[in-house]
């Protein structure tokens, strides 16, 4: 089979690579329908994080199960599955407690821009939805994998309730996705930080009910300004710089909380002034897992359409161009489909 691999920064090659195969009897290999590039494979591509060898990339996924080891119970070939980045058993007390992003046994999945997947843990990390998706379903089925989780994560660890105000810091995938779970979580504003025209018009789609452009003090004036002084009920932030942290912090109300879910780089927080902030911070790797079976269903039938994130479709094989309009900020999300899976059906 084929699927990107990383050598070095900025450059991404498609090219041949083992199947994968069963190697755990708990594992299944599943046919990958849709995958796409996520904001945090750029860290590497741009080479911040850099890799020391040839990396296979990718890590959200979705598709038809091809094979599955001996002791997997409730994943079946011919199975249309969504599972996560995080691979987990489903059964340890952590992801008992909902936190499956740190499941005891947890494992990353790798490699998931290719034709072919071997998913560790099948049982506890996939699940299955009511049937073969209409072709159009995939797209917004995809996001489940990764953004969509993530940004109601965000929205469910900063405690969204009906008629809260939420402020949404960052308009990347996750951000427009932060927005479109808050308003599913029926906040009556939502206020999306955004300053491209596009992304603000996504955020509008998804429900965002006012849109600021300015950022740090500026922007901290105009959120108290909208809520006449008192600041929000939610921050949800989905950058993980040290400025959007800051600006999380300080857009919300005293007794107000933080979901915060970008992967910080180079934050760190003053604890005089979180003390006297006298807000909740909750965040961390979205435990994608515990949403699944619900976002399913929200998208089966036809409740959200978190697709509509991917502004760029391209062929598997062109991989490297969905990396680079991420990159040059010239595309939201780009998906990428396997020429060889057309819709939900497969030969
Ligand atoms: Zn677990």
């Amino acid at each position: 089979m084929k699927g990107a691999i990383l050598h070095g920064p900025r450059d991404v090659r498609f090219e041949e690579r083992a199947d994968p195969t069963i190697i755990e009897p708990t594992d299944a290999i599943i046919r990958v329908a849709a995958t796409c590039v996520c904001g945090s494979d750029l860290w590497s591509y741009r080479g911040i994080q850099s890799v020391t060898e040839p990396t296979p990339f990718g890590h959200e996924y979705c598709g038809i199960v091809e094979e599955i080891g001996r002791a997997v119970r409730t994943v079946k070939p011919g199975q249309f599955v969504i599972g996560s980045f995080f691979a987990s058993d489903n059964t340890c007390p952590h992801c008992l407690a909902g936190y499956h992003s740190s499941c005891q046994h947890r494992e990353l999945v790798g490699g998931a821009q290719a034709t072919l997947l071997r998913v560790p843990l099948a049982d506890g990390t996939l699940v299955p939805t009511p049937g073969v998706p209409p072709d159009d379903l995939i797209p917004s089925l995809l996001t489940l994998s990764d953004v969509m989780g993530t940004g109601w994560f965000a929205a469910d660890a900063a405690n969204v309730k009906p008629g809260a105000t939420v402020v949404v810091v960052g308009d990347g995938a996750v951000g427009l996705l932060a927005v479109l779970s808050a308003r599913q979580m029926e906040a009556e504003r939502i206020i999306a930080m955004s300053r491209h025209p596009s992304r603000q018009t996504l955020a509008r789609a998804f429900g965002a009910t006012d849109i600021v452009t300015e950022r740090g003090d500026d922007g901290v004036a105009r959120i108290m300004e909208l809520s006449h002084g008192v600041g929000a009920d939610a921050a949800l932030e989905c950058v993980g710089t040290q400025e959007s942290m800051e600006q999380a912090i300080r857009s919300t109300r005293p007794g107000g909380s933080i979901g915060y879910v970008g992967v910080p780089h180079g934050v760190t927080l003053d604890g005089h002034d979180l003390f006297f902030a006298h807000v909740r911070l909750h965040g961390g790797p979205a435990p994608v897992r515990r949403y699944l079976p619900e976002l399913i269903a929200l998208v089966w039938n036809r409740t959200i359409a978190p697709g509509k994130v991917f502004d760029l479709v391209l062929p598997l094989e062109e991989v490297a161009g969905g990396y680079r309009a991420m990159d040059e900020r010239r595309a939201i999300k780009a998906l990428l489909r396997p020429q060889d899976v057309k819709g939900g059906a497969h030969e």
